[in-house]
């Protein structure tokens, strides 16, 4: 037996899918399997259970989850980070909705074309909901293919991409494509991992060249370092006759239609207030302010490209001399709940140890 018919029959001898039970496993609704899909974009299974089950709770067809205000979809999507997909969602949701008479695409073409959808996802969908014979190659996939087979060419160069590409093809079981690919991503999910994999338990341990070659830690092999830049955020609470300030983060940048506080951005967060003061009244001339606390302590959000650094500042507004900016909305504090905010502001939010019965 070749190499790689023992991969795909040890690997589907391997698999029960009963092991591992997820609600959008076996079932074939294209739109609930679209759902888990996207929302398992960059996020593990554990944190996205929960909101797997709002959505279809709330959204039980694709027409709903069309309907809905595009606020209401952000703030069920709040604490999943990677917006953009809550976003695109919504654009698919409404596009299959209106241009397709609510239909979901039924060919891999079809449903690479709906927006938030690559091929990767394309392809899981197509096989899961469809049992079209497209192979899935996702982080898992690649971790896998590039131990086992003992492949070190880099997983996101052009020719990477292209022998990882034709291998995944060659793997496929094409009488169970949707099986085969639920197993392979269980596989590198479960057993192949990527530290300490449970080589122990593999039923292909006596073939795989990573391990027997002791050069596991070695591969994948990826070419590109990801290079993450450093911002300074102070986060302006404004309280005024009892209420507070927030705004829509718009334009093209972390976090867009979420919402914030007023946002000082500095070179560093080494500022005392009477120097935030100046800032402040630079920007926003005619603001009356003063301290109610300090700048809190340094809160971090780390996101794939950015690390964002934030202090919040407790201030008490006590006259308006000029125009505020017109996307500043006031509202109850007993309203914050209701927006849609970046994970770090929640945290701090969420502190009550910082900000409650401050007032
Ligand atoms: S032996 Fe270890 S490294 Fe190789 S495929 Fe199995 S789990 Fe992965």
């Amino acid at each position: 037996m070749n190499k790689e018919r023992f991969f795909q029959r040890s690997l589907m001898a391997w698999y029960k899918p009963s092991d591992r039970p997820l609600p959008w496993k076996s079932i074939q609704n294209p739109y609930h399997i679209w759902l888990s899909e996207i929302i398992l974009q960059q996020t593990r299974v554990e944190q996205g259970m929960n909101y797997y089950l709002r959505f279809v709770e709330a959204y039980p067809c694709i027409q709903d989850l069309a309907a809905a205000p595009d606020d209401e979809v952000m703030k069920r999507w709040e604490g999943l980070g990677y917006y953009s997909r809550a976003r695109n969602l919504l654009a698919a949701a409404r596009y299959v909705a209106n241009e397709l008479n609510g239909v979901f695409p039924e060919s891999y073409e079809g449903i690479l074309a709906m927006k938030g959808v690559g091929s990767y996802t394309a392809a899981a969908i197509a096989s899961f909901a469809f049992n079209l014979p497209h192979a899935v190659l996702d982080g898992n996939v690649f971790r896998v293919l590039a131990r086992f087979f003992g492949i070190s060419t880099p997983q996101d160069s052009t020719t990477g991409k292209k022998q990882f590409s034709q291998l995944a093809d060659s793997l496929l079981d094409q009488e169970v494509p949707g099986l085969y690919n639920q197993a392979i991503m269980d596989f590198g999910a479960t057993v192949c991992l990527p530290r300490n994999p449970k080589c122990q338990q593999c039923p292909m341990i006596d073939q795989c060249v990573a391990f027997n070659e002791k050069r596991i830690a070695e591969l994948p092999v990826k070419s590109k370092k990801i290079v993450k830049t450093t911002r300074f955020f102070h986060y302006l609470i404004l309280n005024h006759q009892e209420q507070v300030y927030v705004q829509k983060r718009e334009g093209k940048d972390i976090w867009q239609d979420l919402y914030q506080f007023p946002l000082l951005e500095t070179a560093s967060l080494e500022m005392e207030w009477p120097d935030l003061h100046q800032r402040i009244q630079e920007n926003w001339m005619g603001l009356k302010l003063s301290t109610l606390r300090a700048g809190t302590q340094v809160f971090q959000q780390i996101l794939t490209h950015q690390v964002v650094n934030v202090r919040f500042w407790e201030l008490e507004l006590s006259a308006i001399e000029s125009n505020l900016p017109e996307n500043w909305i006031q509202i109850r504090r007993e309203e914050l709940g209701l927006y849609a905010f970046p994970r770090v502001i929640d945290r701090y939010l969420k502190d009550d140890t910082l900000y409650l019965n401050l007032l």
